[in-house]
């Protein structure tokens, strides 16, 4: 079955392939989780994709498959599925289906286009300049809807600010309900959903996997089998699902969906406990709250209580709004955002209810805010591995697979953040396995450390990296992407380098990230620096790449108030916090970055890490078995005269 999908859309079968093929065969046969790495260029996504279409074939449910990116998302339900189904169709009793589903905020909601939903949005806008931008947008959107056959926002190209598109959507908890939503009858996040019920495989995203997991209402349809792909960015994208906010502005939003329901002094009580948050805000310092100081821990419980004081005022949810759905959308809106703000206040007090660091389950932090954006206080769990053991684990069976899973050469480290036991095989039921790449590493690429460079410091880019950067640049006739651990210093250093080189050299945030990485694939010699979306997110075979430079570990700053809770709290449970999270999180990034030279078989080049730690530190061995097996050297002179033998063929 395989070897025909294989050739239906154009490939050739490859080992790595047909050992994950079975693998994922076997998982779903008995039951157990299974954990897959598969280098670039694998054909992970049909492996995984004919097994489960013959499961979802045979049994009554559907097979859900997740994505963290939209450019996944697309390639499987605009290319890999349709050449499937249509090529599997004759050895099957008939043609399998799929569909896409996502988040209701997602869908354009004809109900809010319509009526007049509480305009909740312009007020929070700082910026006159950005408001007339967001108002282009909303006339954008108007005129798309009229169009639209999905209402999927991801279809509207140029995308729309998230300002924008909130005044056309509407989350989980604020819709009406089909049965009660005059436009519940053609509603497009309901038509998503009846497609997907009906559907073998339906590919969706994290976000959506997670809340279905953690809502006692199923969103996706009935399944028994998950596949997880791009797993490596499944801890985070849940971690944000799971995460929570509190400020002046999103408060005022409440009172402002309250509006005339209660009596004016009730809403009052919640917008002076809101500015009086906004007070606080404005004089403490930003970073992580160990501690509740008293005055915080008053205004929370202030908060708290004049949000509840609304919800009592508000009345019942439910019954007397029939003939009303207008009416019925305000006081949903608002009981949505009262509660939201009642339980984010209730819950950041809970935060700081256990003396022992072990027994804390989530961390709070201020997080500063810009010109744009009110100093917000955040929360978020701590780990989320219980919640993926329970949830998600815990009655389906989940394959999760990835180019990046095998950190240090071991699963380990990711299988202990889903919340499955350390040690494959055991009685938690996963196994990992690592099918290799197509790719011959240590002929087709170098991994070139710079041994000699001072370590990276926090004032800038030192000299010497600017001019070995210069050095290899010119050695490979540009082609080079550079991978840096900022925005400020990927803008250094194009600032700085664009004076001293020849070649064309663009920054991201010069342009769409989309447009910048089309110029640089687009021509030889041009050059591409950026941080964190390039890490991942960078795919061009050929040429036009055969250069990574990575400036410094991507160790996450010591003063990130997530990552370093998450440390303290593994250290306080007598593990070592530091290579559970800062080390796990570098090596993942490490790998993702590497893996942007060699896209292609015939691709050839060199990754350049200038922290001479790779090299050096006691955590270089985990950290370079991360790495794809590439023929290492610390010699420059090496590296330069292979670059420019690759630029001269
Ligand atoms: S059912 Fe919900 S999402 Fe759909 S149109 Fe009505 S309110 Fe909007």
């Amino acid at each position: 079955m395989l070897a025909l999908a294989v050739k239906a859309v154009g490939g050739v079968e490859r080992p790595g392939q047909l050992a994950m093929a079975r693998a994922v065969q076997h998982a779903i046969d008995s039951g157990d989780h299974l954990a897959v790495q598969a280098g670039t260029g694998t054909g992970k996504s049909l492996a995984y994709l004919v097994p489960s279409i013959r499961h979802a074939m045979t049994s009554e449910g559907s097979v859900v498959v997740s994505t963290a990116t939209i450019a996944l998302q697309r390639q499987l339900v605009d290319r890999d599925l349709p050449r499937l189904a249509e090529a599997l169709a004759p050895l099957l009793p008939r043609e399998p289906t799929f569909a896409i589903l996502k988040g209701r905020r997602n869908y354009l909601c004809r109900y809010k286009a319509s009526a007049g939903w509480p305009d909740d949005e312009q007020e929070q806008l700082f910026d006159p300049g950005e408001v007339s931008v967001t108002g282009r947008m909303v006339q954008r959107i108007q005129e798309w809807a009229d169009e639209t056959e999905t209402g999927d926002r991801d279809e509207l190209v140029p995308g729309v600010n998230e300002q924008a598109w909130r005044q056309f959507s509407v989350s989980a908890r604020e819709c009406l309900g089909a049965q009660r939503c005059p436009s519940g009858t053609d509603c497009f996040a309901e038509l998503a959903r009846a497609r997907a019920a009906e559907s073998d495989i339906v590919v969706t995203n994290h976000a959506l996997l997670a809340i279905d997991a953690m809502e006692d209402i199923p969103l996706l349809p009935e399944h028994d089998v998950v596949v997880v792909d791009e797993a490596h960015e499944l801890v985070d994208r849940v971690t944000s699902v799971a995460a929570g906010e509190l400020s002046e502005s999103g408060i005022a939003m409440a009172v402002r969906r309250v509006g005339r329901l209660v009596e004016q002094g009730i809403a009052d009580r919640l917008l002076q406990a809101g500015e009086d948050l906004k007070a606080l805000l404005a004089v403490a310092p930003p970073g992580r709250i160990d501690e509740l100081p008293q005055v915080l821990g008053l205004t929370l419980a202030l908060i708290r209580d004049a949000a509840s004081a609304c919800v009592t005022a508000l009345g019942p949810r439910t019954g007397g709004d029939k003939d009303d759905p207008e009416g019925a959308g305000l006081r949903k809106a608002a009981f949505t955002a009262l509660d939201e703000v009642r339980d984010t206040a209730q819950r950041m007090l809970d935060a700081f209810g256990h003396a022992e660091e072990v027994d804390r389950a989530e961390v709070v932090w201020l997080d500063a805010g810009t010109e744009r954006r009110p100093p917000t206080l955040r929360i978020a769990p701590l780990t989320v591995a219980g919640m993926l053991r329970e949830k998600l684990f815990g009655d389906r069976t989940v394959v999760l697979t990835s180019a990046t899973l095998a950190l240090g050469g071991a699963f380990d480290g990711l299988a202990r953040q889903w919340g499955l036991s350390a040690a494959p095989g055991d009685r938690s039921g996963w196994s990992g396995l690592d099918v290799g790449s197509p790719f011959d590493h240590p002929r087709s690429g170098i991994l070139y450390v710079a041994e000699h460079l001072p370590q990276p410091g926090r004032d800038g880019l030192p000299e010497a990296y600017l001019e070995e950067i210069t050095e290899l640049i010119e050695a490979a006739g540009g082609r080079t992407l550079g991978l840096f651990s900022s925005m400020r210093a990927a803008k250094a250093a194009t600032e700085a380098l664009r004076e001293r080189l020849s070649v064309p050299l663009l920054c991201q945030g010069d342009d769409s990230t989309m447009q910048l990485v089309k110029r640089f694939a687009e021509d030889e010699p041009t050059c591409l620096f950026g941080t964190l979306s390039l890490w991942q997110g960078v795919d061009v075979p050929g040429p036009s790449l055969r250069l990574v430079i990575i400036d410094r570990i991507p160790f996450p700053r010591p003063d990130d108030p997530l990552s370093s809770a998450r440390q303290r709290h593994v250290a306080a449970k007598g593990g070592n916090g530091f290579m559970a999270v800062a080390a796990t999180h570098a090596a993942l990034l490490l790998a993702q970055g590497a893996g942007r030279l060699l896209r292609s078989q015939h691709d050839k080049g060199v990754v350049a890490v200038l922290d001479p730690r790779l090299a050096t530190a006691r955590y270089a061995g985990f950290l370079r078995a991360s790495l794809p097996p590439f023929w290492p050297t610390n010699d420059p002179a090496k590296v330069r005269d292979a670059l420019r033998r690759l630029a001269a063929s």
